[in-house]
């Protein structure tokens, strides 16, 4: 049976624990690199993205629907700028809007073919209302609901007409979109206003087209923050300072004629632009909900972040399987003989003073023995040290296979080996000895062809209850392997 290290429970030395601390602090050290690079290049992409939607894609958006609004309702322009042109228009309200009549069943005309939802011609010497249905009224400028009118009138030469949003005067809980035309007469002075309305459901629509072709909410609100304008799907608050984060951009907002704006609403992040458009008097708002490609890059980022994680795994898999090795092989260096690969002195002390311990508490019998090969000398002298050598290595291999498991021997010096005999009282020891000088002095050794007979010398010492130094019982297993030298060698002693 083969005596090895694992016989007896040894404390284990503490490069073990430096080993753990060692890739655990190269575990960190690797994870927070990869972690911080993939994190940086994450919010590198992340802002690229944001300033990309907010200076680029939004503006682009709404500059895109502002235009394509005008051009939407340049029919009604078109329409509205023929009938302030038209010499008819322009006669009959030179010759005193006589007969009402006659533009009434213009404007129902008009009406008709081009599908308007109404026309209208006001007059400003007479400030009356002309419709398709008659004269609906007579304009007050004291009447807040007729401001518009004297607004166009207002308007800066250069300035032919306006787009307005507002409650249609031929019936007012339906709101409509009007074109409102200057009328100049053949001396260029300004006579009315003429134009025709849309249906707002149509421009909504319209709204609905642009959302779909931008993929971002579009919508109108006025100076106030209400909303004017929006898809049939719009679901948000109807004023802007009522939706969470947003609240606290509104007064900015409506104090600029252009403007970006970041926002949470409902843990959600939006990009919203702003703009001015001075034709509706009213904020044209585009926005949309997170970056688009947010999501792809929070996927690249967990993706990267589990790769570095599974490098650094298998990395430190590497490192430990390379440690392990190195270090059982230093551990194997540091605590075996060279020469027979039994326990070497120090290592052997080492423990020997911690398993006499443990059997010490667990008042258990431990008994050792020490042996020297006799005559040894003569060995060297006939046959020369590599010789020597050899026979050390065979004896050491001989004596590990007379012990147990859970024996330890150890070469104490030159041709002087201990066997360490947990569990074992003095007489059990003395037998195990005897096996080994048996074994040893029966055994012919040959190396390089020479047939070498040994015997050695043993004495045998069994741990006392309070002895507590260890040097003490090998000081007295050495002296009986003495008494065994003097009574002639080739014997076993124990001590006494
Ligand atoms: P005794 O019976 O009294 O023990 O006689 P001995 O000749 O064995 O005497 P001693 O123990 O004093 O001699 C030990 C010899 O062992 C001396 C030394 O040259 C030899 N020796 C010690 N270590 C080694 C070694 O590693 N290899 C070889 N070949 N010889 C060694
Ligand atoms: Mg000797
Ligand atoms: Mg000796």
């Amino acid at each position: 049976m083969k005596a090895s290290l694992q016989g007896v429970q040894l404390p284990k030395f503490s490069p073990w624990t430096d080993k753990r601390k060692f890739i655990l602090l190269l575990s960190v050290m690797l994870l927070c690199a990869f972690w911080l690079c993939a994190w940086l290049s994450y919010q590198v992409a992340y802002q690229s993205l944001r300033e990309q939607v907010e200076n680029n894609h939004l503006p682009l958006t709404s500059d895109n629907v502002y235009s394509e609004i005008q051009r939407d309702l340049l029919q009604p322009i078109f329409i509205s700028s023929l009938m302030a042109q038209d010499t008819f228009v322009r006669d009959w309200a030179i010759n005193d809007e006589h007969p009402s009549q006659d533009i009434i069943r213009y404007l129902s005309n008009i009406q008709q073919r081009y599908q308007t939802i109404t026309a209208f011609f006001v007059s400003l010497k007479s400030a009356r209302y002309y419709h398709p249905n008659g004269i609906l009224k007579t304009l007050s400028i004291n009447n807040p609901d007729d401001a518009w009118f004297y607004r166009v009138i207002q308007l800066p030469p250069e300035q032919d007409y306006e787009i307005n949003i507002d409650y249609d005067t031929a019936d007012t809980s339906r709101t409509t979109v009007f074109v409102n035309y200057k009328v100049f007469d053949f001396n260029n002075q300004l006579i009315g206003v003429t134009g025709v309305g849309l249906n707002i459901e149509a421009v909504k629509q319209l709204i609905q087209l642009y959302q779909k072709r931008y993929q971002r909410s579009v919508y109108f609100i006025d100076p106030l923050g209400n909303l004017s304008l929006s898809g049939p799907d719009y679901t948000g608050p109807r004023n802007i300072s009522l939706r969470e984060g947003l609240a606290e951009h509104a007064a900015e907002l409506l104090s600029q004629a252009n403007g970006r704006y970041r926002f949470k609403d409902h843990h959600q992040q939006y990009y919203l632009n702003a703009r001015y458009i001075p034709e509706f008097n009213w904020y044209l708002i585009v926005e949309q909900q997170d970056l688009p490609a947010s999501v792809q890059l929070k996927h690249t980022l967990w993706f990267n972040l589990a790769i570095s994680s599974l490098i650094t795994l298998l990395m430190l898999i590497l490192a430990n399987l390379t440690l392990g090795r190195y270090q059982r092989r230093l551990e194997t260096l540091a605590t075996t003989d060279k020469l027979t690969g039994v326990y070497n002195r120090q290592s052997f002390e080492f423990h020997l003073e911690q398993v006499l311990d443990i059997q010490q508490r667990a008042k258990q019998a431990c008994s050792l023995i020490i042996f020297d090969i006799d005559h040894f000398k003569q060995i060297n002298d006939q046959h020369g040290h590599l010789v020597g050598d050899e026979v050390l290595k065979q004896v050491s291999k001989l004596c590990l296979e007379q012990v147990r498991q859970s024996d330890v021997v150890c070469r104490w010096g030159g041709e002087e080996f201990i066997v360490l005999l947990p569990n074992c009282d003095a007489l059990a020891a003395f037998e195990v000895a005897e096996k080994i000088r048996l074994t040893i002095s029966q055994q012919a050794f040959e190396v390089n062809q020479h047939q070498i007979n040994l015997s050695i010398s043993c004495g045998v010492a069994q741990i006392k209850t309070h002895e507590v130094l260890a040097s003490l019982l090998i000081d007295r297993a050495d002296k009986a392997m003495y008494q065994a030298k003097q009574q002639g060698r080739n014997r076993s002693q124990i001590a006494e």
